[in-house]
């Protein structure tokens, strides 16, 4: 039976730590799918759209990879689509708690799916989605954290990006 894992964010943009997850991630299951998330406590820089139109370009036509939105409960999510795995990067400890109680209450919400944490690739310990758009709307440059195409999309969002450093 084909393994299926979703792996749900903000992808508010997607990050070369998030790429980093994404193929490891292809090497433990057979399909993965990207779910991008409205997270109502969040304000984002980039619409939903404008989240899933990046990831997509950068997937280009990998069957094995897939990218949905979705409003409601991740649980949900996974079971309406017949995976059974949710998978989550974790960084510094500082992810620790907040990654536990979500695993915690996912299980809670449905006992037949399991969070599945990979840990992040030693160069992106430090690369968040938030750093780097704080970093870039000061004019700090980011290359090398995110792709160029994202790098291309912060600066029309941040004319002060600096395209050297
Ligand atoms: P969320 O708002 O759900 O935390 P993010 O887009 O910030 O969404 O992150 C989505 C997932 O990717 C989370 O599991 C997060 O820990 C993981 N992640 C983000 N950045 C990295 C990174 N640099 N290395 C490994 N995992 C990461």
């Amino acid at each position: 039976m084909e393994k299926i894992a979703v792996y749900p964010g903000s992808f508010d943009p997607i990050t070369n730590g998030h790429i980093d997850i994404i193929n490891r991630g292809l090497r433990c299951f057979d399909k993965l799918v990207i779910l991008v998330g409205y997270n109502p406590v969040k304000t984002f820089l980039f619409s939903v759209e404008e989240r899933i139109s990046m990831i997509k370009d950068l997937i280009g036509d990998n069957p094995r990879v897939e990218v949905d939105s979705y409003e409601g409960l991740i649980v949900d999510y996974v079971e309406k689509i017949g995976a059974s795995v949710i998978l989550r990067g974790l960084r510094a400890l500082s992810d620790f708690e907040y990654e536990f109680q979500m695993a915690l209450i996912n299980r809670r919400l449905d006992r037949n799916i399991e969070t599945v944490f990979l840990m992040t690739g030693s160069r992106w310990f430090y690369t968040n989605s938030s750093i780097i758009k704080e970093a870039a709307s000061m004019g700090g440059t980011v290359r090398g954290l995110v792709p160029d195409s994202v790098f291309q999309k912060l600066k029309e969002k941040y004319p002060k990006l600096k395209n050297n450093g």
